[in-house]
C-alpha cells in the first residue's frame, strides 16, 4: 500500500505541495532542500556566533547552480524567472537567514548588471558570476539614510572615467564580494534624474569596509564601505551618466522586495518547524504528554502557519504575475503596488511567527539556538529599505490616489 494511503487510513490529512510550491518548481525547490539541509545549516549557527561570512554555504549554492537564476540561459544563467527566484530565496531561507539575505543581494545586483550592462560588459562580468563571484549592492548612505534613492555621493568625470567618493551605511557582503554595483550622482550628467551606478571592484583601492555587529543576520557582513577617490574606468559604468533610476525601480526593487519577502516568509516557516518539532519530542514526565498535546498549543501552532502561507501565497503570486508582465514586455516600475505589499506583510508575519515559534518553545525557545536566531534574523525585514513605514506610507497615497513619491 502507498505511504499517502497508510497516512490517510490513520486519518492524518497530508498538506499538498501545491499549496508550498508554484507548480513547476518542484525540482528545483526539491534540490534546494538539499543544499540547505545538507550544506547550510550546519554552518549557520557557526556563522551567526562568529559573524563568520557564510562564504562556504554561498559556495555550494552556486555548485548546484543557482549563482546566477535570473539570468538567460543563453547567457549561462538559470533563467528561473521571478519564481524560481522566490522558490529558492524562500528555501535557502529556512537553513540560513544570513547565506539566503546574502545570495539576494547578489542576485539582484547580478541582475541589474545583466539588464543594465552592455554586451561586452554582460561578457565580461557575467562568467565570473557563474563561477562563483559575489556581487553587492551599495546603494544606502547615512546622509539620506532609508531613502537610499536619493544619495548624496558623488562621481564627477575624471580622465576616461569617474573619482568617487561616498559613504555607505550598510552593504550586505561589504568586503566580501567581488564587485559592488555603487549608486552615486553624476554631477556632469545633462538629465534631470543624475543617480548613475558604477561598479568598483572588491580589490580597487581608496575601499574601506567597516565591521557589521548587528542583532541578527550576523553572518551577512552588512556593515559601513567608504570609497575614497576610487578611480572607475568608463567602461564599468553600468548604464547611463545619470538616469538610471529606472533601474532601481523596474529591476532592484522588484528583485530585492520580492527576494526579501521571500526569506522571511523562510524564515518564519524554518522557526515554526523548528518549534513543531520541540513540541512533539518535549514531554512531560508528570502527565506523559507532550507540548504538542496541548490545544493551546496547537492552536497557536495553526494560527502561525496560516499567516506563513498568506505571506507565501502572497510571494508565489506576486512573482507569477511579475513573470507574466516580463513576458508580455511590459515594466515592472508600473506594478510595484503588490511588491510593496508582499514585502510590508512578509516582514510583519515574521516578527508575529518567530514570537509565536519562541513562546511555544518555552524556555528552550530562549536558549541561544535556532528558534531564537530565527527571531533575531526576521527582526531586520521591517528596518530594512525600502522600509515598512515607507512602503505602507506608498501603499496608502496609492490607495487614496495621490502620486505615491514625493
Ligand atoms: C541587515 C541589513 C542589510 C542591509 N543591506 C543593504 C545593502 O546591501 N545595500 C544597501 O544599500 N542598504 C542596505 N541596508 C540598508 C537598508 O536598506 C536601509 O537603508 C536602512 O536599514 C535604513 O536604516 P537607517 O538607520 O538609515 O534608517 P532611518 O532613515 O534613520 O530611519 C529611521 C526610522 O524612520 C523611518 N522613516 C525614514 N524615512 C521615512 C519616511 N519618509 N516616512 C516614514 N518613515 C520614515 C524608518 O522607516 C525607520 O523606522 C541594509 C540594512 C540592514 C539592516
Amino acid at each position: 500500500m502507498p505511504a499517502t494511503d497508510t497516512v490517510l487510513e490513520k486519518g492524518i490529512m497530508q498538506i499538498p505541495k501545491w499549496w508550498s510550491c508554484p507548480s513547476g518548481y518542484e525540482e528545483i525547490q526539491e534540490k534546494a532542500h538539499f543544499v540547505g539541509k545538507s550544506e547550510l545549516l550546519h554552518r549557520s549557527s557557526i556563522s551567526d556566533q562568529q559573524s563568520l561570512y557564510p562564504r562556504e554555504s554561498l559556495k555550494k549554492i552556486t555548485e548546484a547552480g543557482f549563482g546566477a537564476v535570473t539570468v538567460p540561459a543563453s547567457h549561462g544563467g538559470l533563467e528561473t524567472g521571478f519564481t524560481g527566484f522566490a522558490v529558492l530565496a524562500e528555501t535557502f531561507a529556512q537553513y540560513c537567514a544570513s547565506s539566503a539575505m546574502c545570495w539576494v543581494m547578489h542576485t539582484a545586483a547580478t541582475q541589474t548588471l545583466f539588464e543594465a550592462g552592455t554586451p561586452e560588459q554582460r561578457n565580461r562580468f557575467i562568467p565570473g558570476v557563474i563561477n562563483g563571484e559575489i556581487g553587492g549592492l551599495a546603494f544606502s548612505e547615512p546622509a539620506t539614510g532609508s531613502h537610499f534613492w536619493n544619495v548624496v555621493s558623488s562621481a564627477p568625470r575624471q580622465r576616461d572615467g569617474y573619482l568617487l567618493n561616498a559613504d555607505k551605511s550598510f552593504v550586505t557582503s561589504a568586503g566580501e564580494a567581488d564587485w559592488y554595483i555603487v549608486c552615486t550622482n553624476s554631477p556632469d550628467s545633462t538629465l534631470e534624474d543624475k543617480l548613475m551606478f558604477l561598479l568598483v571592484k572588491n580589490d580597487q583601492e581608496g575601499i574601506e569596509c567597516f565591521p557589521f555587529n548587528a542583532m541578527g543576520l550576523r553572518g551577512n557582513s552588512s556593515g559601513p564601505m567608504t570609497f575614497k577617490d576610487v578611480f572607475v574606468p568608463r567602461e564599468n559604468r553600468i548604464g547611463t551618466e545619470g538616469g538610471m533610476n529606472y533601474f532601481n525601480e523596474n529591476t532592484i526593487d522588484p528583485l530585492f522586495l520580492l527576494g526579501t519577502a521571500a526569506v522571511w516568509t523562510g524564515v518564519a516557516q524554518g522557526a515554526l518547524n523548528t518549534a513543531i518539532d520541540g513540541a512533539k519530542k518535549k514531554v512531560h514526565a508528570d502527565t506523559g504528554k507532550s507540548v504538542a498535546s496541548y490545544q493551546v498549543i496547537r492552536h497557536e501552532l495553526a494560527k502561525a502557519q496560516i499567516l506563513i502561507d498568506s505571506s507565501r501565497s502572497m510571494v508565489y503570486r506576486t512573482a507569477q504575475g511579475m513573470d507574466e508582465l516580463v513576458r508580455n514586455g511590459h515594466s515592472l516600475a508600473e506594478h510595484l503596488f503588490p511588491i510593496w505589499q508582499v514585502k510590508t506583510h512578509a516582514a510583519d508575519m515574521v516578527i508575529q511567527v518567530t514570537n509565536q515559534a519562541l513562546q511555544v518553545s518555552g524556555g528552550r525557545g530562549y536558549l541561544t539556538g535556532q528558534v531564537e536566531k530565527y527571531l533575531r534574523d526576521g527582526r531586520a525585514g521591517a528596518v530594512m529599505g525600502p522600509t515598512n513605514e515607507i512602503l505602507r506610507e506608498w501603499i496608502g497615497r496609492s490607495l487614496v490616489e495621490v502620486p505615491w513619491f514625493e
